[in-house]
């Protein structure tokens, strides 16, 4: 997986740096969206050490590359789980669990994109995000 990336950021032509690649793995291994900061707890751990700054380059680079993607409603970076799919990549959020679920819909782009053309706006791309609850909170919840 984290190969996949390494390819990604080869074809556009970054070198893959240590530190690029240190972050790569830690995002690969973490289960929450993480913040420069817990990513940088996190390589602390492991003796290894990059200021915040270019933890926040990296993953400024990373979201720009559709490898890694900002959670909007927690700030927290994760990796992208769904590569090349065509569509903005968005998220549905448990606010119960904190599982997040990324999916991506090239039609509901174009939906959204023909509503804002009928107002007059010019879309370049979609940032949203869903909360509520994962199937597994909802059963637990409402017991259906
Ligand atoms: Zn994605
Ligand atoms: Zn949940
Ligand atoms: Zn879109």
């Amino acid at each position: 997986m984290v190969q996949d990336s390494i390819r990604v950021l080869q074809a556009q032509r970054y070198k893959v740096t240590k530190p690029r690649l240190q972050v790569l793995e830690v995002l690969e291994r973490a289960r929450k969206p993480l913040s420069p900061y817990d990513i940088q707890r996190l390589l602390r751990l492991k003796g290894k050490y990059i200021n915040h700054v270019t933890i926040y380059r990296i993953l400024e680079l990373f979201c720009n590359l559709n490898l890694a993607h900002k959670v909007l409603s927690s700030g927290g970076f994760v990796k992208c789980g769904l590569g090349k799919k065509e569509g903005c990549h968005r998220f549905m959020v448990c606010r119960q669990c904190g599982a997040i679920k990324e999916f991506a819909d090239e039609e509901l782009c174009r939906e959204e994109n023909e509503f804002a053309q009928n107002v007059g706006f010019h879309t370049e791309y979609h940032l949203s995000e869903s909360s509520g609850l994962c199937a597994n909170c909802y059963r637990k919840q409402f017991g259906q």
